[in-house]
């Protein structure tokens, strides 16, 4: 697989859209199981250009066990095929459901979610484009919008 960048819309330059093409698809660590038992199953984010869907199979990175296996890392970049644009996520999961996001102005606190809720998607793309776009690089942002399904056993 290749990353086609054009230099008229896109800053990221090519040795790094190899690297980050030399990543694994993050589908391939899914689901990821803590050791007490906490699983996520899938991971979603939206472009935060375009607001399509991006799913685990358009995201490479992994994760990084913390703490003793109670906590994980994720450094991942979801990839927009479309409008080619790179998202980055970064984020790090408790195994007590709690999860921090990495958004342009710091960290941000959540829970797990087991469900998307209805219109999620679509919300939480238009308030990057609405609020988020201003202040960062057009074509390399943040995607605090990740949304992960989690199966607690
Ligand atoms: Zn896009």
């Amino acid at each position: 697989m290749t990353i086609s960048i054009t230099r008229e819309y896109n800053p990221v330059s090519s040795a790094v859209a190899a690297c980050i093409d030399a990543l694994p698809l993050l589908s391939v660590a899914l689901p990821f199981r803590f050791d007490n038992g906490s699983t996520i199953t899938g991971l979603e984010t939206s472009c935060t250009s375009c607001g399509k869907l991006l799913t685990s199979t358009s995201m490479k990175g992994k994760f990084e066990l913390l703490a003793d296996g109670t906590a994980a890392s994720l450094n991942a970049y979801g990839i927009c095929y479309d409008c080619r644009t790179i998202t980055l996520i970064e984020a790090k999961f408790h195994d007590d459901g709690t999860a921090l996001f990495k958004g342009p102005k710091g960290w941000i606190k959540c829970r797990w979610k087991e469900r998307r809720p209805e219109g999620f998607q679509e919300a939480a793309a238009r308030f990057i484009r609405l609020r988020w776009q201003q202040t960062l690089p057009p074509f390399l942002v943040f995607g605090a919008a990740l949304v992960w399904f989690l199966v607690q056993s």
